[in-house]
Formats: structure tokens, sequence, C-alpha cells
């Protein structure tokens, strides 16, 4: 049986892979975002794949830039989100990926519902309104298509909605004025579907 991975989220604390720097316009740290942050919201989970329109992703300042105008294009401040989750952060402060394993924090059970595991978990599922009806619905809707696909031995048309996007950032080509990390650009999504690393689904 397919095990299906679309709302777990992450049980290892995220660790910054990219450290451009220089871009004097924060969206010019789109295509590192976007592979930094595996092409979902990394609140709602949401994936590009799952929209194919790109404008529905947006970069956010994880600290609001009404408190620290400083930090507008500092690449560790900002992080890749979903219009919806944007909108509903605004300027609130919300637990970091950085600094906690959202995967121990909430869990998705298969009716759609979230559930807080913890006291980081009731914050980010109360800032962030994760259990909003619309958007349990919406789980729930496409947990019940992947479930169908799969019983249907479907399997092909799963992997569809959950592979990495056809377009990948090739981050080598991108020069930045500084990048303080270097190395992460060997494990971008681009390099390693280069070297016939990069799973069929994630
Ligand atoms: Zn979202």
């Amino acid at each position: 049986m397919t095990a299906i991975s679309a709302f777990e989220y992450p049980n290892e604390k995220q660790i910054r892979r990219h450290g451009p720097a220089g871009y004097s316009d924060y969206e010019s740290y789109r295509e590192w975002l976007r592979d930094e942050f595996s092409f979902r919201c990394v609140f709602c989970l949401q994936r590009e794949q799952w929209s194919r329109l790109r404008a529905t992703f947006h970069i956010d300042h994880f600290m609001p830039q009404s408190i620290d105008r400083e930090l507008e294009c500092e690449y560790d401040n900002l992080i890749y989100v979903c219009a919806s989750c944007n909108s509903i952060k605004s300027d609130s402060i919300v637990p970091s990926p950085f600094q906690f394993a959202f995967g121990q924090c909430v869990v998705v059970h298969s009716d759609g519902t979230i559930e807080s595991r913890n006291p980081t978990g009731e914050l980010l599922v109360d800032l962030l309104r994760l259990d909003d009806e619309c958007l349990t619905t919406y789980r729930k809707k496409w947990l019940e298509t992947f479930r169908a696909l799969i019983s249907a031995a479907n399997v092909e048309s799963y992997e569809d909605w959950m592979r990495f996007p056809d377009e990948l950032p090739d981050l080598s080509k991108k020069k930045p004025s500084s990048n303080s990390r270097p190395d992460g650009i060997y494990q971008s999504a681009f390099a390693r579907r280069s070297r016939g690393e990069l799973p069929r689904t994630y």
C-alpha cells in the first residue's frame, strides 16, 4: 500500500540549505526559496504541483517588515508560503520551521482534521487557522482523491500529483553577490534530478 505523504509535516526541524545574499529585492530569492521549501507552502503543505499557478505562492517575511525593515532582503528571514497562509499570517510571529519540527507539533488525520500535539502546535493551528473548515475540507478532498487513485491502482496518476514540478530551478546559474551555503546547490532538486537521485514522489 502506498503511503500518502501529502499532509505529513516534517519530523525534523528544517535546516537552511541555501545562503544567497546581495539581491536588492526579495522577489529575486524566489527560485532559491522554491527549492529550499520543496515547492510547497511551509505552513499548510499545499504544493505548487497541485495548483500549477506559481502566482499562488508568496514570499513571506518571517519577521514582519513592520517590525524589522532591515530584514527585507535577508534570505534567512524569507519563507515560501501559499497566498492564503501569507494573508492569514500577516504581521504575526508564528513558530518557525527552523526552530520546531512541525511533525512533532501537529498531525493531520485521514479525514483532513488537524490535531495539535503540544503548545507549539496549538499556536501554529491558532495563528495560521490550520483547523479552518475550508482548509480541513481541502485536505479531506485531496486525501480522498489520493486514496481513490491508489485503490484503483492508478499509482501513476497519484505520483503525478505528488512529484516534483517538471520545471526545477537550476541554482548553479544564479549569480548572487555571495552565497554563505554554496554546497546547498549540490543538494537542490535540479542537481539531484540531473544525477538521477530525485525520488519520484515526496
Ligand atoms: Zn499555506
